[in-house]
């Protein structure tokens, strides 16, 4: 091959390597601002623009592994474990945790910076005739009480799931995940923990059988949340079985949209 012609080809070739992470990170920032509008500005070449003025880069260009990945967390690291709406069959690999990667400046600027602020976002949502307190912004309240419609029929039609759901075990709780500095999405008001006797958290979980753990729960109960945008702590390695946050731009890249 001629040498002008080998470069050209060389070139073509890095450019159709580097178009599928480009689309990804076009695509992908496209989806935080559309699922959150009230946080987002603007988009940018290399992140985003925060409503409070910061600035989120897309990619941080750090190595990390799957533990640093949760302590310092960029937008490419937040989406880029597929949440799987299929059911659970196996124990997902070590690491798996699509969802437990948060940009905590991007839910700051959601829901509130601090327990103040999120408490005055609050409102009263009824789920399962209690009511609970919830985020009313960017959707989260609105949905849970969705959840709540849809979740109530699934349990009139299968009254043995109720020992899985309830009683309720919280929503809003300003703290850190159990064993870490990060805060929780409780922290926010937009997580619902059910019934937390009767489900499994892995670091207090001494059984040998956390796939049983993930199996014996109502898949259905499961589903009905991930319609309604939330995903479920089921389905991570390190599982929080009674846990659902919502996080409705990972159920949408989960379903291509
Ligand atoms: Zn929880």
């Amino acid at each position: 091959m001629r040498p002008v012609k080998k470069l050209l080809f060389s070139l073509v070739f890095l450019l159709c390597l580097a178009a599928p992470a480009l689309a990804d990170k076009a695509s992908d920032l496209d989806l935080i601002r559309r699922y959150f509008p009230q946080a987002v500005a603007s988009v940018t070449p290399d992140g985003l623009v925060l409503s409070d003025g910061a600035r989120l880069v897309y990619d941080d260009g750090r190595a990390k592994d799957a533990e640093a990945a949760l302590d310092d967390t960029d937008i490419e690291d937040m989406l880029a474990q597929p949440y799987p709406l299929e059911r659970v069959t196996a124990e997902p690999a070590p690491g798996f945790h699509p969802g437990r990667r948060r940009v905590v400046a991007l839910f700051k600027a959601a829901y509130g910076y601090d327990a103040a602020e999120v408490k005055a976002n609050l409102v009263p949502v009824s789920f399962l005739g209690k009511t609970v307190l919830f985020n009313q912004r960017n959707g989260a309240a609105q949905s849970l009480e969705a959840v709540g419609r849809d979740l109530a029929a699934v349990l009139a039609a299968h009254p043995e799931y109720k020992a899985h759901v309830q009683p309720l075990s919280g929503t809003f709780a300003w703290r850190p995940i159990a064993g870490t500095e990060r805060l929780s999405m409780h922290s926010f008001g937009a997580a619902i923990d059910l019934n937390a006797k009767k489900n499994g958290y892995w670091r207090w979980y001494t059984g040998n059988n956390p796939l049983k753990l993930r199996t014996d729960f109502p898949a259905e109960v499961a589903e009905v949340f991930e319609r309604h945008g939330f995903i479920w702590g089921g389905k991570w390695a390190e599982f929080d079985i009674m846990h659902f946050e919502y996080r409705p731009e990972l159920i949408a890249k989960a379903q291509g949209r």
